[in-house]
């Protein structure tokens, strides 16, 4: 039984941006990725999904565990090595060729930073919620600046970004509100630090963008949360295509269900695990 009494408190709905997004990008991809059990079989790992994680995960221990005395580069160097995984790559020459352009990313990346420097938080959970949806989601780093948070997200992905990014990206909006909520500190500021290019996409969010945000979050939590209700009251195959229906794009070729799903097939092959790594330089070197 599902029915309210009148003044009983709904449920909230309780989702992370990414969770939103693709509700947003394609219904079922969302119902592949968040409701069917057991979950249909994804495709094999991306290369470029390998590459983001070890960085994240070597900026976590650089930034959230090491104490300052260990933040050099010998340690960087030996992390990037001792995380590295083949999952992804073509061949063991393409990973090894990746680790060192990751390993010299990074190093880059850090190597104007001040060992000493502590971030406020690093890897944390925040949250918020509004009337109908309990949003959160784990932001890279909580820097502080001048009494203020900064949300920083770092990006690895083969495209230079722009504050245009940085001021459209839901995630980062969500972050400002959670980290507004959990921390209870002033924070306007969003920053998308591409590590590839060693660039800072950043933008300051007012009260009326993050309430554009805000908005958006809800209507999607909304349509999300009644589309799942009518998952868990039962659907037949045909009724559950039509709640969750594919959408295809250009992206299909991206989706880790792209080969059990005809309709995206069709709009898009699915892609090669590495065909996100850019390449190019290694190409022009050899
Ligand atoms: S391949 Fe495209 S249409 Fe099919 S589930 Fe993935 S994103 Fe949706």
């Amino acid at each position: 039984m599902n029915e309210m009494l009148p003044g009983m408190p709904t449920e909230l709905f309780v989702a992370t941006p990414t969770k939103l997004l693709n509700f947003a990008d394609c219904k079922r991809k969302y119902r592949y990725t968040y409701l069917e059990t057991p979950r249909p079989p994804k495709g094999p790992p991306w290369a470029h999904n390998t590459v983001g994680a070890v960085v994240h995960e070597v900026l976590a221990d650089f930034y959230g565990r090491w104490p300052a005395p260990r933040r050099t580069p010998d340690e960087v160097v030996g992390k990037m090595r001792s995380s590295w995984r083949q999952e992804g790559f073509r061949d063991e020459q393409q990973s090894a060729s990746w680790r060192e352009r990751s390993t010299d990313m990074v190093l880059g990346y850090l190597r104007d930073s001040d060992p000493y420097y502590e971030p406020l938080a690093v890897e944390r959970t925040v949250a918020f919620t509004t009337e109908r949806a309990s949003l959160r989601g784990r932001v890279d780093r909580i820097d502080e600046r001048a009494d203020q948070l900064v949300i920083v997200d770092y990006k690895t992905g083969r495209r230079p970004l722009t504050s245009t990014d940085a001021r459209s990206s839901l995630a980062m909006a969500l972050y400002v509100l959670g980290a507004r909520r959990v921390l209870h500190r002033a924070c306007t500021r969003v920053e998308l630090h591409h590590l590839p290019t060693n660039t800072i996409a950043a933008a300051d969010h007012d009260d009326q963008s993050l309430a554009h945000h805000q908005r958006r979050a809800e209507s999607i939590a909304d349509d999300a949360a009644a589309a799942e209700t009518r998952w868990h009251e039962g659907l037949t195959l045909a009724e559950a295509d039509e709640v969750f229906p594919p959408e295809p794009s250009p992206l299909c070729g991206w989706c880790d269900f792209a080969r059990i799903c005809p309709q995206g097939r069709r709009v898009a092959p699915p892609r090669d695990p590495w065909a996100g790594l850019d390449d190019s330089d290694i190409a022009e070197a050899g």
